[in-house]
């Protein structure tokens, strides 16, 4: 019987913290068990047991306040993984727990709970439940609003509100609150009354009907045997499993990679195993995973950031008993769910950016850390991609992973012709209609007499990323960021990008009293307003971050486009990848321009990645597919190189670039955000912190730099950089920089300073 149980806690602090375990429940904790505990003036907080012992501490100690488990709710596994990942991405354990259980289950005193609307109240409450239950009825009519555990704890008077709020989840009587993560809340700068709210929580999504979203029209896909191609790929695949762990698929668009991971799916549960498929978030959809269901029926569970967090903690809860999924599609975080047999894992579209999460902490890479789990669980790993990521295919190329090429798409269909279009020329001659040249427009007007679609990309979303007085030149700007505030005529406002601000759209100018304000670039909305002008027969619609705030309206715009509903879908990279659409003949890149011209070294194998995996939505079915590119810079190499589907040539060519001038996958790179109020404070720190490190760390040491947008929610931010040689051990550079970064917190003028790292 162990007296003491160490905790790890959802917070961003180091280690694990010491509690007593009252006797009622030592004997029941295990290790990975949740308990409630105490902690901070009268807060308490879902922690995790990691260690159970009889060691008094010298400092006394708090009691756990609850058991909530019987058995682990997180298994030795996964404390491993989240291990790895705190120390690969230098961030705590908590913060990892934090990110690696629905909220569900991770219940603290700022949690807020909702009543369930269509909870039908067939489960007898107890009195403690019927006080929850009765607290949280609506003040007004009809506005079920929610209450923090806290406050519960207060209105009821109940001691142990947790275990109570617990149950009634499990009865599905209460559910918990979700703020949709991608988006802060927004502050709007002069409030008003009838605008639009342009982020916030979802809008819930009523109960059922979720489940019956549209399914496939036409022919039934994939249940076809493998053609020869990929038969071989397959085989191929098999045979590089019994030398690396890691095997790369490169297949061109349309080869029909979803195929053959059907029929390794197939084969590993077969066996006995777990299949773990992950996906970016936007290729997750109804369409696909209702081709999975009809090979796997209920033998597969969707992980989806999308879904209520109570299908999360159902999900999650099956996975840990006796009968769990034998295959779960998930995205980024499903990583994180408890496997009990893992022997194969796939990782689609591995070269998506959407797989590194860049906040909060854990600033993890979900591709890196799948690998790391598969190796850990002994499964075999599968990356997939038409465009794979330069360091995948570098891993490939030096012999780390497996490698199998597939360059054939299915049916005999070759790849989409691609014709360049100089917009600077078109401009000289004085050919465009705003956005579009001629040969777009011929396009896609022949395209819809044949009764074929059209799919649009830019990549920007809005209106039109700047406002501008015509007199004066006056562009407004965010007042908590050092940015220019994006058009958004739908809302009727300007929007930051950066901190979700929004602010009213003037009238006249501030600073000149100017009456023209024109918009300046393009984005999505501004697009569709305009092809509606040059083409009003055409049926558009747009997809992008503004029309998809919920995933209702997100599968209803697939939807209506497969049903051939709308003839054209104008779309940022959410169009770019994963649909499968039989009738779409044309693709338009509106501009390549903005994703050739951003500050990072990543910048021209991602331009390469969204035009060819753009492109490969064109002739899917039947003749070959037509892209017309616009540039102002048709003599690029990433270009051609789009022309030519030349991603050998784009590797190349990059992986020198990368070599040259040392970046990954030649070295490792530590990102180190520095972060005040006052920006004079955030300049001496970085410098401060730069003469520190150049002491351990020499010529590593890059910076302090200001980024180009260096002022973000009224924090000023400065950047230093260390590259590092892949033969330095990453958990000795770790345990350099906490006691540098402690060591230069601790002063004074630097508390209230934010530091944190971004690897790789
Ligand atoms: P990828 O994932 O490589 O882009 P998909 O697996 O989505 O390609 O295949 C593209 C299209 O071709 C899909 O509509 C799919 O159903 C079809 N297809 C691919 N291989 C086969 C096959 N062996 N039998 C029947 N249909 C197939
Ligand atoms: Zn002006
Ligand atoms: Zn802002």
């Amino acid at each position: 019987m162990s007296q003491y149980a160490d905790v790890i806690l959802p917070l961003p602090l180091q280690g694990a913290f010491t509690y007593a375990l009252p006797d009622e429940f030592a004997t029941r904790t295990q290790v990975g068990c949740r308990v409630i505990v105490p902690f901070g003036v009268r807060k308490f907080y879902t922690a995790i047991v990691v260690r159970l012992h009889n060691e008094k501490p010298p400092y006394p100690t708090k009691d756990v306040s609850e058991l909530l488990d019987d058995a682990p709710a997180v298994l030795p596994g996964q404390l491993r993984l989240w291990k790895w990942v705190s120390e690969y991405y230098l961030c705590s354990l908590g913060e990892v727990f934090k990110a690696a259980l629905p909220s569900g289950l991770k219940l603290e005193s700022e949690s807020v709970v909702l009543l369930n609307a269509d909870w039908d109240a067939t489960l007898p409450l107890t009195t403690g439940e019927e006080k929850v239950w009765q607290a949280l009825q609506p003040k007004k009519k009809g506005k079920a609003s929610g209450q923090s555990l806290a406050n519960l704890q207060k209105a009821t008077g109940l001691k142990g509100i947790l275990p109570v709020v617990k149950s009634l989840l499990e009865k599905g009587a209460v559910q918990m609150k979700e703020e949709l993560r991608r988006s802060r809340k927004p502050r709007t700068a002069k409030s008003q009354a009838n605008t639009q709210p342009i982020s916030g929580p979802l809008p819930q999504e009523g109960g059922e009907s979720r489940r019956e979203s549209p399914s496939s029209s036409g022919e039934r896909k994939g249940e076809g045997a493998l053609t020869e191609a990929q038969q071989q790929a397959m085989d191929g695949i098999v045979g590089q499993w019994k030398k690396h762990g890691v095997c790369l698929l490169h297949g061109v668009t349309s080869s029909g990679k979803t195929e053959i991971y059907i029929q390794l799916i197939k084969k590993a549960i077969g066996e006995g195993k777990q299949v773990l498929y992950m996906l970016p978030e936007i290729v997750l959809t109804t369409q696909l995973t209702e081709r999975l269901r009809r090979v796997f029926g209920e033998r597969l569970g969707v992980y989806h950031s999308r879904y209520p967090d109570r299908d999360r903690v159902e999900l999650y809860q099956k996975m840990l008993s006796d009968a769990p999924y034998d295959i779960v599609v998930g995205v980024r975080s499903s990583i994180f769910l408890p496997f009990q047999r893992l022997g194969l894992l796939i990782i689609d579209e591995e070269h998506e950016t959407s797989f590194k999460q860049q906040d909060p902490a854990p600033r993890y890479h979900a591709r890196n850390a799948a690998l790391v789990l598969a190796a850990q669980a002994g499964a075999k790993a599968l990356l997939g991609s038409a465009t794979p990521s330069l360091e995948s295919y570098y891993n490939a190329l030096s012999g780390k992973y497996g490698l199998v090429t597939l360059k054939t798409r299915y049916a005999g269909l070759s790849l989409p012709d691609i014709e360049v279009v100089d917009v600077q020329e078109m401009q000289r001659k004085k050919m465009m209609s705003g956005v579009f040249s001629p040969q777009l427009l011929a396009h896609i007007r022949k395209a819809l007499e044949q009764h074929q679609q059209v799919i649009l990309f830019q990549n920007r979303r809005g209106y039109a990323p700047v406002l501008e007085c015509r007199e004066c030149g006056w562009t407004p700007r965010c007042q908590s960021c050092d940015v220019s505030l994006t058009v958004h005529r739908g809302f009727r406002q300007l929007v930051c990008h950066y901190c979700g601000k929004t602010y009213d759209i003037p009238s006249v100018c501030p600073n000149c009293q100017g009456r023209e304000l024109s918009s300046r670039g393009y984005g999505t909305e501004r697009i569709e307003e305009q092809l509606g002008r040059l083409i009003p027969e055409a049926r558009i619609s747009r997809m992008d971050l503004d029309t998809t705030r919920s995933r209702q309206n997100y599968e209803q715009i697939l939807h209506d486009f497969e049903e051939g509903r709308t003839d054209i879908l104008i779309g940022t990279q959410m169009v770019t990848k994963g649909l499968d659409f039989d009738r779409v003949s044309l693709v338009g890149i509106l501009s390549a321009d903005t994703m050739l011209s951003q500050p990072d070294f990543r910048s021209y194998e991602r331009a390469f990645q969204l035009m060819e995996q753009v492109a490969g939505r064109a002739g899917r079915k039947g003749s070959t597919g037509h892209v017309v590119l616009q540039t102002r810079d048709a003599g690029n190499g990433i270009v051609g190189q789009v022309v030519r589907h030349d991603y050998e040539g784009m590797y190349a060519q990059q992986a020198q670039e990368r070599e040259l001038f040392r970046f990954p996958p030649y070295c490792r790179i530590v990102s180190i955000y520095l972060k005040h109020r006052d920006e004079k404070v955030a300049e001496s720190l970085s410098n401060d912190f730069a003469a520190l490190l150049r002491q351990v760390f020499g010529e590593r040491v890059l910076g302090p730099d200001t980024p180009p947008i260096a002022f973000v929610q009224l924090m000023h931010i400065r950047k230093l950089m260390l590259k590092l040689e892949l033969t330095l051990p990453l958990s000795a550079v770790r345990q350099r920089l906490v006691a540098l970064q402690e060591q230069i917190l601790s002063m004074p003028a630097y508390r209230s300073a934010q530091m944190y790292y971004d690897v790789d």
